[in-house]
């Protein structure tokens, strides 16, 4: 699937849009989801123009390996110390809407059962 520079991620990116920046280095920005689903909900997206993780090669391991790894300290960083949900939703089957690859990650300071919704 050709990669559409005109998704807002892309947007974010370039700094045509705003975010709420969460953390910045050379290849990923992380940022607050504008719809949050938990107490603590922000996204983790690579510089790199990559459509979804069906589009992932093993060019974009290390890349993808560090923002996994990254994951653990900004989700404590953010409030959420006790553990959180990752989510990649990818392409249409996986529900995916912005086509620029993101990892969700979903927590907070409540129990589980209470701050994440159930699908
Ligand atoms: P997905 O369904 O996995 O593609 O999720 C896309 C996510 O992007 C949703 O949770 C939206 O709330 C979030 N989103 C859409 N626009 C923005 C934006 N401008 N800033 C931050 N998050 C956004």
């Amino acid at each position: 699937m050709a990669y559409d520079r005109n998704n807002i991620f892309a947007k974010i990116l370039r700094g045509d849009i705003p975010c709420k920046k969460v953390f910045e280095s050379e290849h990923a920005l992380a940022f607050h989801d504008i719809n949050p689903q938990a107490p603590v909900h922000f996204m983790l997206i690579p510089k790199r123009h990559i459509a979804s993780l069906a589009e992932a090669t093993l060019e974009d391991a290390a890349v993808l390996g560090r923002m996994l790894a990254l994951t653990g300290r900004l989700a404590r960083e953010q409030g959420s110390p006790g553990g959180f949900r990752t989510i990649v939703n990818t392409g249409h089957i996986g529900r995916q809407d912005v086509m620029h690859l993101h990892i969700h990650v979903l927590g907070g300071p409540d129990p589980f059962g209470r701050m994440l919704p159930r699908n």
